[in-house]
């Protein structure tokens, strides 16, 4: 399949039902985060031995636009696992959004790093992906979404479970029963989100993370 630009398929009737889900949902985050929703394109993924979703940024001349890819497996997923995938990725779309291009080019080698050594037990920048995968959480839990984030990773340890995907990778992620009790307690929220960015901060100085406290 190849990508369909959100903001257009959301009112196309030639989408297909799942398309035109994907896309309704995808809008309705990006007004949220304040998002330029017609710069976020979207497509299914074949086979992926990691996770359900990803984000990757896109710097086209003049112009930055953002891919967020999804499982086909996530057609079984319920409406709130579905939206929480979203919007986990897209809470990576809105730092990059936020980055200088020298910074992304710093989220890039990072990602690509930590993905080609993965499969070893201690992968390059492995404490940096996890402190920036927790903070991507905390945030959209931030943004409301602890309901739709906590559904989606239950789907997630059910795909594992039954072997659609290889490893939930729960040793990077928070799990579900830590974002139903953050969403619950707005004050250890903050301070996780402030802990996750003293730690990024620490290691370098990522502007996407300069506001995140405020
Ligand atoms: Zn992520």
């Amino acid at each position: 399949m190849s990508p369909f630009r959100a903001a257009a398929t959301a009112v196309s009737a030639e989408s297909s039902a799942l398309d035109a889900e994907i896309a309704s949902v995808v809008c309705s985050l990006c007004d949220r985060y304040g998002i330029d929703s017609g710069r976020v394109y979207v497509t299914e993924m074949g086979g992926f031995r990691g996770g359900l979703g990803n984000a990757i940024p896109i710097p086209v001349p003049f112009r930055r636009i953002y891919l967020v890819r999804y499982h086909r497996c996530i057609r079984e997923a319920d409406p709130l696992a579905l939206r929480g995938l979203f919007a986990h990725e897209l809470m990576h779309v809105l730092q990059y959004s936020r980055a200088r291009y020298s910074d992304l080019s710093r989220f890039i080698v990072r990602y690509g790093a930590f993905s080609a050594t993965a499969a070893l037990k201690t992968s390059f920048y492995f404490d940096w992906v996890r402190q920036l995968e927790h903070l991507t959480d905390l945030m959209a839990v931030k943004f409301g979404e602890g309901e739709s984030i906590a559904a989606w990773k239950r789907f997630k340890a059910d795909a594992t479970t039954r072997g659609i995907i290889r490893d939930s990778w729960d040793h990077l992620y928070l799990r579900d029963a830590e974002i139903d009790s953050l969403a619950a307690d707005e004050v250890n929220l903050g301070l996780r989100i402030g802990r996750c960015v003293a730690v990024l901060r620490a290691k370098d100085s990522l502007r996407p993370f300069a506001s995140e406290t405020s």
